[in-house]
């Protein structure tokens, strides 16, 4: 079988990225990516623009998506590849689950004053390319601009995380809704970056089998957030589950993400890849 450079997770500034879709698709060939997905955080609306672009410089395209949903007291990211970007009960779900994160923000900028960082909420807006998605992510950003952490990932270990004075708990989508929404529209959905949630080994468990009963059928195994251990241990969860495995490099930023587009080892030849079961849903350049 031909080893595909897929690379099925990345951002724009349509979520929380900092390229526009067309600099990401570009990118994504750069590295040498053959089939790319664009799948910003809870949100649509570069999926036109990355598919153009990925077309005109003759890369393989799906669509794609990343949910927040909630799931034992944890926030779990769903990706949905391949599904029809027109489908209103997905696009109505994702409104759904975007809504509240401006109250969100205004409650984390209270936070932050709390502890002597001022003007963050006005501050965060400055790095929003889309007024319906402000995150942590933009929070950081305006965090380090303004001296108070050398980079994001400190501003998340020091203030946007658990315990922290600007983490606010919030309630995204039901895992069974998200998937709902993924399989409604034609989609296949995948537990993204599997390692970074703090499960015990009955949480996550729970978490495979509830994804698994509702239909979810991938799993990142290459994801930018794996290291080797982790990579070898999803790839074994991936077998024992019965799961497809994807290969993601969750791009944000140039400056900001370890792994770039493109670049992150094959999936293991034992895993079977999530865009086989995805042929008729990929969008072909030419
Ligand atoms: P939100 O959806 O507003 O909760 O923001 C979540 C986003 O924050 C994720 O998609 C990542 O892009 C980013 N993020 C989460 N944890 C970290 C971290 N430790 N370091 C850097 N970025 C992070
Ligand atoms: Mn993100
Ligand atoms: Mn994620
Ligand atoms: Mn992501």
């Amino acid at each position: 079988m031909h080893l595909l450079n897929a690379d099925l997770h990345s951002h724009s500034n349509v979520s929380d990225g900092t390229l526009a879709p067309e600099a990401v698709a570009e990118r994504a060939r750069a590295g040498g990516v053959e089939l790319w997905a664009l799948t910003d955080h809870d949100e649509l609306g570069g999926q036109r623009r990355a598919r153009d672009a990925a077309l005109a410089l003759g890369m393989h395209w799906l669509s794609g998506v990343e949910i927040s949903v909630s799931f034992a007291g944890e926030t779990v990211h769903i990706v949905g590849l391949g599904f029809d970007i027109d489908d209103p009960a997905l696009e109505a779900g994702l409104a759904a689950t975007r809504g509240g994160r401006r109250e969100r923000a205004l409650q984390m900028a209270e936070g932050l004053a709390q502890v002597g960082i001022r003007g963050a909420f006005e501050g965060a807006l400055r790095y929003v390319g889309n007024p319906e998605l402000i995150s942590r992510t933009h929070f950081a950003r305006f965090l380090v601009e303004t001296g108070v952490c050398p980079d994001t990932h400190t501003v998340f270990k020091r203030y946007l995380t658990p315990g922290n004075p600007g983490y606010v708990p919030h309630r995204w989508a039901r895992l069974s809704d998200a998937l709902a929404w993924i399989h409604g529209a034609g989609g296949v959905a995948v537990i993204a970056h599997p390692g970074r949630y703090r499960f015990t080994p009955t949480e996550e468990y729970a978490l495979l089998t509830d994804f698994v009963g509702h239909g979810g059928r991938a799993i990142e195994v290459m994801t930018g957030s794996h290291n080797d251990a982790e990579r070898i241990k999803y790839a074994d969860t991936a077998l024992e589950f019965g799961l497809l495995a994807s290969r993601g490099s969750d791009f944000h930023d140039p400056d900001e993400s370890r792994t770039g587009l493109g670049t992150l080892p094959d999936l293991p030849g034992k895993l079977q890849p999530v865009w086989e079961a995805l042929g008729d849903r990929i969008v072909r350049p030419g």
